[in-house]
């Protein structure tokens, strides 16, 4: 994986969160918050910790801010604060700001400064969470637009020891086979004749609605 540098501002529990997935997997972090014990409490898993006020100007170009390749603002309660941070970072020149926010105004806020990608933590993680309970099959998913999903679903015991050809997903249920998973190993544009093995997990792109069918077939 090519190291990339990422700054994340906010050292709560979504920042922490993102900071130690980064760094594990071998990546440059920046960690930064205006409260130095947190600070102090990351030191350890992160390249870099500094204690500054990401609203204002100078601190941030003080630490190169514009070099980093991705800047997360993870500041949820002090809206003012996250807004001014994304405001700023953008007219600095960073290219890629994440920010996440806490309802849906302060989202569209964020967007109008110019954030790149805003997230709804506890939104998203809701839909989430209400996806998993009406179809228990589906373990993960991607939503590509408002209609066309990408979902990770358990093969139902009536499929296993059949091929795809046999299986036939497209004509049967409008459902493609992008991969499979087989234990551990990833199986990516699986062949016609792949055969389905008991516990396979398939990972097909369509419709939501017909992966939905799919997905509850027993
Ligand atoms: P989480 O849910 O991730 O735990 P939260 O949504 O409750 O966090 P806050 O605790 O309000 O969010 O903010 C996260 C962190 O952002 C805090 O540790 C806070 O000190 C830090 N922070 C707030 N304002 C600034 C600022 N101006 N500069 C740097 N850090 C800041």
């Amino acid at each position: 994986m090519t190291k990339q540098s990422y700054a994340v501002i906010g050292l709560g529990r979504f920042g922490t969160s993102i900071i130690s997935k980064l760094y594990e997997a071998g990546q440059e972090v920046m960690g930064i918050d205006i409260n130095n014990e947190l600070v102090d409490d990351v030191k350890s898993s992160v390249t870099h910790a500094v204690v500054l006020d990401s609203t204002d100007e100078e601190s941030l170009k003080s630490v190169g801010i514009r070099n980093f390749d991705y800047v997360i603002v993870a500041i949820g309660n002090d809206m003012q604060a996250s807004i001014l941070t994304v405001m700023l970072l953008k007219e600095i020149g960073v290219k890629q700001v994440i920010a996440k926010a806490i309802n849906k105004r302060h989202g569209q806020l964020l967007e109008k400064v110019g954030a790149d990608w805003v997230i709804h933590p506890e939104r998203d993680m809701g839909e989430r969470v209400a996806h998993q309970l009406l179809s228990p099959n589906v373990l993960n998913y991607i939503e590509l637009s408002k209609e066309y999903n990408i979902e990770e679903i358990i093969i139902p015991p009536s499929m296993k020891k059949k091929s795809l050809r046999e299986l036939d997903l497209r004509a049967k249920y409008n459902v493609n086979a992008i991969a499979i998973l087989n234990n551990e190993n990833l199986i990516i544009s699986p062949s016609p004749d792949q055969i389905i093995q008991n516990g396979d997990k398939v990972v097909v792109i369509g419709h939501r609605e017909d992966i939905n069918e799919f997905a509850n077939i027993k």
